[in-house]
Formats: structure tokens, C-alpha cells, sequence
């Protein structure tokens, strides 16, 4: 950008000098309106700044002769030596930008002058880019347009004296300057087709009618400005800039909401929606399958081992196993499923029209897809998995105890497992795990605790006799030592329910009683030599410690919560 200067006054122009290089911008300067009519012929100058007076004339005749003779359209900021308001009100009428006073002079203001026509020239050289369509079926008015854009050197534009031809075009413009009133196909249809398949662009009707009800309409129905005729240069350029300022800002804006919302419901690492926005929409989506009565299952699924994972490879690494995983399931999921990173290595998936069997096919892909995948550099890695489908009656806590309690099961079981709501299988070939005691079993009450980690040293004693020692024997001396510490586990829990006036206490009575008469039967079967290691195993995780810890005790555990707070 190229500033012109003319004054005599040198401490003045030092300091014009000093701001205009300071912000960038070539600085020329002239002591005499003569000089600088010769530097304006000689090269093209984005803004001039004159001095009111210089000697005995005014910069009135000198602006007069420019625009009358090389019909400029530089801007001007015309300096004075004091406030003098109808002088002023002389210069804006001709078109002047601004009017300062040497002193008081603001260099604040004078900056944001330079800094605005850098700004309106920057987006006039972006128009230089841009392709432009102007339809009139006035031949004077296309060439004023087309005079106006050769002046600023734009020739990326066709012009349409035919609405007809235009009508037939395929080509997509960035800017369309349209007539409003013209035969044939008039503004607003044009409106109307350039809109059906180009929301980005960027339309401004030109009409000479100055009725408020054309303007409004036409900006209604999706133009972004009008510009009124006679047309003049500057106005049309500047409403051109304005429009693509406008739609930049827009822009802007819509990239900032939509980082806002990306950061607000979705999980950085991963980039999976994040634990809040997934239950936002899991409201959502249940309403929607219970309205339409279509099914719903969700999957929550667990890396195993991964503290391993970490502790081996470093933290990093396990980033990079969780965005792999994050990937997987992305590739192998509908997009009308929902998937979430719902802690650190776990992720809920919800399944729009998916029942129990699909949603089975579905994990058991994962499973697999998981258990194959290439991680570089490190061994297999395996993950378990909880499904349910949504029944009557469901609400959030149920459907997800229901969904949490199978993952633990697939945990218990050996892991690398699909586990339906709570149902484990057990393989005559695929010896269970120890199950572990963990934070998971515990209820807030030291006795209880106590008595189910014994339930649990023991199962997992008859469990490893069963699938590792086959010592028939022993199996049945463990047994009979299980159903006696069951007994006297649940008269101990029953007292202290009691003592904590548990509301449920009555029901929970009843179930000790089935699960004592049901392991009365299996005691029987096993002594008449009726039942397999895989039956005791299945029973010892699915009754003994899912049954009864997990479904029925965990109703109570709430009543010691203010045990541990203390
Ligand atoms: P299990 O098979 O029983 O699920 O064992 P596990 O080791 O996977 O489960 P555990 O809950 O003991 O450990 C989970 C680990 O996940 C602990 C935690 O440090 C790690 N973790 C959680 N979030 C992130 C994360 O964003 N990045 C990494 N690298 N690790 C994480
Ligand atoms: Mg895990
Ligand atoms: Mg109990």
C-alpha cells in the first residue's frame, strides 16, 4: 500500500512519515498540490493525505480537479490547522474519508484509517480471486459495472444481458450482482435458483426502485445486500467488501461455535463424544425407541489388563492403544450408533434399532476385530464386554447395572468375552479365572465384607479343584465348607440389615432362602455324582457371587454410606 503526503510543513510530515512506516506502509510525499498531480499521473497511490492549506491554496480545487479530470477514487484524509465545521461539511460533500486537525492530532485514530483501507484492499484483492456473475438487462448498466471492476483491475467476471442465458448456465460463481427488475427472469427468481444449490454465495440485487418492500424481500428470500442506482464506484465496491467481510466474520463464527461444541461433547483424545453429551443423548434415543417401539441395546466395553499396558509400553503408548481403539470402532459401528468414552479405558457404545441378537453380533465383531488389530509393537490386546438390550421397566440405573454387571462377569470369566445381561457361559475347555476380590464387592460394612471375601476364597478354591485337580472329593468337602459359611454369612447379614432397619430387609430373607435351597440341590446333584465341574463353576459365579453379591446385596449397600463417609 502506497501513501501520498502533500504538505509543506516538514516536523508534520517527519511525523506522518514515522506512523504511516510504521504501520508498513510506503510513504511518498509532495510540498505542492502541482508535484503530487504529476506523482498521482505517474503511479497509483491507496491513499492521499492533504493538507488543508499550502501558502495561499486550498486543497479544494486540487480534490475538485482530481476527481473531475482522472475521476479518482482514492480516498483522501484532509488535514487541517484548525476545527473549522463548515469547511468540513464542504469536503465530505465531495467524498472526502476523514477531516483531522494537526493539533490536537490523534495518531490512534490516523492509525486506524491506514489500518482500514489495508483491510478494504486486502478484500479487494481477494475479489481478484473470486468469480463474478453480474445479470442486467440494462446494457448502460453492465458497463458501468464492467468499468468499475476494471478500475481495480477484476476480471473474473461474466456479464449476463439475458436472464434467459444465465438461467442455463451451470457454472457457480462466489459473487452474483443482480438486476431486480429485468424481463424474462426477473431478480427474485434468480434468487430463488442460485440459492437452491449455492448457500456460500454471496448475492446483491442492484435496483432502482427504492421501495423498502423490494429491499426487504429480496434479503428475506436470501440476498445479502442491494445497492441502488445511479450506481457510484465507491459505494459499490465498498458494499462488495462489506459483503465478504460479513461473510468471513460469519465464517468465523460458525468454526468458533463449532469448536465450542466439539470441545463440550467430545473426548480430546479419542475425539468419541464425552461421558456428558453421550448421556444427553442417551435420554434422547431411549424416548425415541420407546415412542417408536424399536429396540435398543448398548455395549459397554473394557481393555484388559491396560494398567499393563501402560506400566509396560508408558502412558503414551496407551494414548495411542485408546485412539487405535477409538478408530476400530468408528470403522465397525452404523453412524446411527453412539459411541462414548465413558472412562479412561472404557467405552459405551448405544445401538438405535439393534435387539439382543444383533447387538451380540456386534460385540463379539469388536471382540475380534480387537483381539486382530496390529498394535505396533505391542503383544495382542483384548477386550471384554457387557451387552443389554433396553426391556420395560428399564430406567438408566437399571439398563446400566444390568450392562455394568455383565462386563464384570466377562472380567470374571476369563476376559476377551461377550456377557449378555449378567448370563455367563462357561466352556468346558476355557477354565474360569480366579475371581478377584476388589473395590467392586465392597459394601461399606467390614463384617459383610469379610464374610463375602470368604464366599470368595473358597469358590475360587473349588473352581481351581474343579477345572485343575479334578479331585472329586475335595470338590464335595469345599462344598458342604461353602454352604456352611453361606448359612452363616447370611444369618450375619440379616442381623446387621436388621440393626440398619434396611426397608427391603423381608425380600432379601427370601432370596437367601432360594439361593440356600438351590445350593442344597447342586450339594445333592454333586454327591449323586450328577454334575459337572463346568455346572459348579457356573453356579458358583453366576449364583453364588453375581446372584447374590452383585444383583441382590448391592440394593442394600446404600445404607452404609454413611458408615464410610465418616
Ligand atoms: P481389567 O482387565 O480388569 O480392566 O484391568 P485394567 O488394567 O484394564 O483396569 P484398571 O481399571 O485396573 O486400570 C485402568 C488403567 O487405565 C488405569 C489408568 O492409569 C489407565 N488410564 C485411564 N485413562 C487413561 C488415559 O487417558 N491414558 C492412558 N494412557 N491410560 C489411562
Ligand atoms: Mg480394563
Ligand atoms: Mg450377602
Amino acid at each position: 500500500m502506497r501513501l501520498l503526503h502533500i504538505d509543506n510543513n516538514e516536523m508534520f510530515s517527519k511525523k506522518i512519515k514515522k506512523i504511516v512506516e510504521d504501520n508498513d506502509v510506503v510513504y511518498i510525499s509532495s510540498d505542492s498540490y502541482e508535484k503530487a498531480y504529476e506523482i498521482i499521473t505517474d503511479i497509483k497511490v491507496d491513499l492521499l493525505i492533504i493538507a488543508e492549506q499550502i501558502g495561499d491554496y486550498s486543497c479544494k480545487d486540487f480534490i475538485e480537479k482530481l476527481q473531475l479530470e482522472k475521476s479518482t477514487v482514492t480516498p483522501v484524509i484532509v488535514i487541517s490547522d484548525e476545527q473549522d465545521y463548515d469547511k468540513k461539511s464542504v469536503y465530505f460533500d465531495m467524498g472526502i474519508m476523514s477531516y483531522l486537525t494537526k493539533s490536537p492530532f490523534s495518531n490512534e485514530r490516523f492509525e486506524k484509517y491506514i489500518q482500514t483501507i489495508k483491510n478494504d484492499l486486502s478484500l479487494i484483492d481477494e475479489l481478484k480471486y473470486l468469480s463474478i456473475a453480474v445479470v442486467d438487462d440494462s446494457s448502460f448498466s453492465l458497463g458501468v459495472i464492467s468499468r468499475f471492476f476494471n478500475r481495480y483491475d477484476i476480471k473474473n467476471v461474466d456479464y449476463f444481458q439475458n436472464s434467459y442465458e444465465f438461467m442455463e448456465t451451470e457454472k457457480h460463481y462466489d459473487i452474483y450482482i443482480i438486476d431486480y427488475v429485468m424481463p424474462g427472469f426477473d431478480g427474485e427468481d434468480l434468487i430463488y435458483k442460485i440459492r437452491e444449490k449455492n448457500l456460500d454465495a454471496i448475492i446483491i440485487i442492484v435496483t432502482g426502485h427504492e421501495s423498502q418492500k423490494i429491499i426487504t424481500h429480496s434479503l428475506n428470500i436470501g440476498a445479502d445486500d442491494f445497492i441502488l442506482k445511479p450506481l457510484d464506484i465507491k459505494l459499490f465496491m465498498l458494499r462488495i467488501v462489506s459483503c465478504i467481510r460479513q461473510q468471513k466474520l460469519n465464517k468465523e463464527n460458525v468454526d468458533k461455535s463449532k469448536l465450542l461444541f466439539n470441545m463440550a461433547t467430545k473426548d480430546m483424545l479419542t475425539g468419541l463424544c464425552n461421558r456428558n453429551y453421550f448421556l444427553e443423548l442417551y435420554e434422547k434415543k431411549t424416548s425415541e425407541s420407546i415412542r417408536s417401539g424399536e429396540p435398543l441395546a448398548v455395549i459397554l466395553m473394557d481393555i484388559d489388563h491396560f494398567k499393563s499396558i501402560n506400566d509396560q509400553y508408558g502412558h503414551l503408548k496407551g494414548d495411542y492403544v485408546l485412539s487405535e481403539i477409538a478408530k476400530i470402532l468408528n470403522k465397525n459401528l452404523r453412524a446411527s450408533d453412539t459411541i462414548c468414552r465413558w472412562g479412561g479405558e472404557e467405552f459405551l457404545i448405544l445401538c438405535s434399532r439393534t435387539d439382543k441378537e444383533k447387538a451380540l453380533i456386534v460385540a463379539e465383531k469388536l471382540r475380534r476385530e480387537i483381539e486382530s488389530h496390529v498394535f505396533e509393537n505391542i503383544n495382542t490386546i483384548t477386550s471384554s464386554f457387557g451387552v443389554t438390550q433396553w426391556q420395560v421397566g428399564d430406567n438408566q440405573e437399571k439398563i446400566f447395572r444390568r450392562m455394568d454387571n455383565s462386563l464384570y462377569l466377562a472380567k470374571l470369566t476369563g476376559r476377551n468375552k461377550v456377557v449378555f445381561d449378567e448370563e455367563i457361559t462357561i466352556l468346558q475347555n476355557e477354565a474360569p479365572s480366579n475371581i478377584e476380590w476388589g473395590a467392586f464387592f465392597r459394601s461399606g460394612n467390614v463384617n459383610i465384607d469379610m464374610d463375602h471375601h470368604e464366599l470368595i476364597v473358597i469358590s475360587n478354591e473349588i473352581i481351581r479343584n474343579c477345572f485343575l485337580d479334578h479331585r472329586e472329593e475335595f470338590t464335595k468337602i469345599l462344598f458342604d465348607k461353602l454352604i456352611d459359611l453361606t448359612d452363616k454369612h447370611f444369618k450375619n447379614e440379616e442381623d446387621i440389615l436388621k440393626l440398619y432397619n434396611y426397608e427391603g430387609l423381608g425380600e432379601h430373607k427370601d432370596i437367601h432362602e432360594d439361593f440356600l435351597q438351590k445350593a442344597l440341590i447342586v450339594q445333592k446333584n454333586l454327591n449323586d455324582g450328577d454334575v459337572n465341574s463346568v455346572d459348579v463353576a457356573k453356579y458358583l459365579i453366576q449364583d453364588m457371587i453375581v446372584g447374590h453379591i452383585v444383583k441382590h446385596d448391592f440394593d442394600f449397600f446404600h445404607v452404609f454410606e454413611t458408615d464410610m463417609n465418616k
